[in-house]
């Protein structure tokens, strides 16, 4: 119930009304019997919203499109990956000697090491990356942090010649995925996503030679590229599990508990129609 002592979390972009973590949050805080409330924050003008997260006392916010970068120069503090990624998903605000502070992070690319790490060490794999917008972006520097081998691929060749120089990696064109080799291979592009659902960004003849295959799109969450991967017996990991530890990320930044991970899966699973079977 809410009373005068609930904590009060959110998200901030724009739109929010498809977002799932108000879905994600919630369950968790009423797992725990923790008095926190989590809420959908639609934002035009960002930088007002800062101040008035500031002035109202809430704790903490998740932050979507298209605020990712336009909240950094509004920030007191932010950590150093956010800052190379250049997109903050995450604010905790504190007080510190009387003062509201707005401290900013990624957990976008904790959530996709987080995942990949389900299934395959990070430090030795080399992964082959595909895309070169705002997700490949976090997700990239994330492996990086991890210390795995990275290889671009993406459809836009400036785009992604300019991340690769970034991340410190090689590019290729998707049309020369055949010629690499790796580990695991990381869909970080839109393609698949409904409607659709025939698409993959790969060949499927190319997928045998990889031992973990992650798809972060998650509607739907069996993609073409997942059910392909699965044939050629890689193992898969599907668009939920990067949403779901991003998520889990937060709640142990806001909270300083340990996060009931199979609680919010459950919440996420539930939105997105899927199973656990
Ligand atoms: P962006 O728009 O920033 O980037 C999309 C990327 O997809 C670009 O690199 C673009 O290529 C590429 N792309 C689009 N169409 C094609 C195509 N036909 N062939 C090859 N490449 C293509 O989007 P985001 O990075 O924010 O999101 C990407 C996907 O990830 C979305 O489906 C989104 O829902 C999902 N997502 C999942 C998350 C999770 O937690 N699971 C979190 C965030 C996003 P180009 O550069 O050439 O235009």
């Amino acid at each position: 119930m809410v009373d005068g002592k609930t904590k009060i979390y959110g998200i901030i972009g724009n739109p929010v009304s498809h977002s799932l973590s108000p879905a994600m949050h919630n369950a968790a805080f009423a797992a725990l019997a923790e008095n926190r409330i989590y809420l959908p924050f639609p934002v035009e003008d960002v930088q007002a919203a800062l101040a008035g997260l500031k002035a109202l006392h809430i704790c903490g916010v998740s932050v979507t499109i298209p605020h990712k970068e336009t909240v950094i120069p509004s920030l007191d503090r932010i950590d150093p990956v956010a800052l190379k990624i250049g997109a903050v998903n995450t604010i905790d605000i504190r007080t510190e000697e009387g003062a509201r502070i707005l401290c900013g992070s990624n957990t976008d690319w904790l959530g996709a090491n987080r995942a990949l790490e389900s299934q395959i060490g990070l430090s030795q794999a080399r992964v082959v990356l595909l895309g070169a917008g705002g997700s490949a972006r976090a997700i990239g520097f994330g492996l990086r942090e991890a210390g795995a081998g990275l290889v671009l691929c993406s459809r836009s060749e400036p785009k992604g010649r300019a991340l690769a120089a970034e991340l410190g990696c090689p590019w290729f064109p998707l049309s020369g995925l055949a010629s690499l080799e790796g580990d695991v291979l990381v869909n970080a592009t839109s393609v698949g996503m409904s409607p659709r659902l025939d698409a993959s960004p790969v060949p499927a003849a190319i997928l045998p030679a990889y031992q973990v295959v992650m798809d972060i799109v998650y509607a739907p969450l069996q993609t073409t590229l997942l059910r392909e991967a699965e044939q050629a017996g890689c193992r898969t990991i599907n668009g939920l599990e990067m949403l779901l530890y991003q998520g889990v990320a937060q709640f142990e930044l806001w909270t300083g508990l340990s996060a009931p991970v199979e609680v919010m899966r459950r919440a996420l699973l539930k939105c997105t129609g899927g199973d656990l079977s």
